[in-house]
């Protein structure tokens, strides 16, 4: 099973200390992360939910808000619990964000899967032993194993994504996509 969490594995240049716009579509975000964690789809070790939930904020861009890292989902959640994520440096491992708590270790990912697939609006990562052990034929999955948060990571993402919009990560999780947040959700009820 996954690795123990033991921090981000980047460094993140923070543009300004402003949470995200608390508009409708951070609410909707909140409400997937409330129910992913009903849904046992982010199981909580050490007080943190692992998973992670992002959308991109406008077609076009690749900016996201993502879940801040090491947050709990089963609670009541604020703005001051997600960070905008405006780019990524992959040569120096920098995220360049804006919020109050350092973005998800899995920022990285996120940034390169909406940069890959423009159609793609929404990314809820999280993890199920069940799914692992009995993956649905045809689902897509990592060929090697990676470290969480790595660019190894991304990069065996990657050569499986193609037009895929669910996939698992060998030993890790489930990776769902959505044009819209409620495609990316309702696939894994
Ligand atoms: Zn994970």
């Amino acid at each position: 099973m996954s690795e123990q969490y033991n921090g981000v594995k980047f460094s993140t240049f923070f543009i300004e200390e402003m949470a995200p716009e608390n508009d409708p579509k951070l609410k909707q975000l909140m409400n997937w992360c409330n129910e992913f964690q009903k849904l046992n789809l982010t199981p909580i070790s050490n007080g943190a939910s692992s998973g992670n939930l992002s959308y991109r904020l406008q077609p076009g861009s690749n900016a996201f808000v993502i879940t801040g890292t090491q947050l709990a989902l089963n609670r009541r959640l604020s703005a001051n619990n997600f960070v905008t994520v405006w780019d990524v440096d992959f040569t120096k491992k920098t995220v360049y964000a804006e919020g109050l708590c350092d973005p998800s270790s899995e920022s990285m990912l996120h940034f390169a899967i909406y940069k890959m697939r423009p159609d793609i609006n929404a990314i809820f990562h999280g993890h199920s032993e069940e799914m692992l052990n009995n993956p649905k034929p045809n689902t897509p999955i990592t060929r090697n194993e990676a470290p969480y948060g790595t660019q190894e990571l991304v990069g065996e993402v990657l050569q499986v994504l193609q037009n895929n919009n669910y996939l698992l990560i060998k030993n890790h999780g489930f990776l769902s996509l959505g044009a819209n947040m409620d495609e990316a959700g309702n696939r894994m009820k």
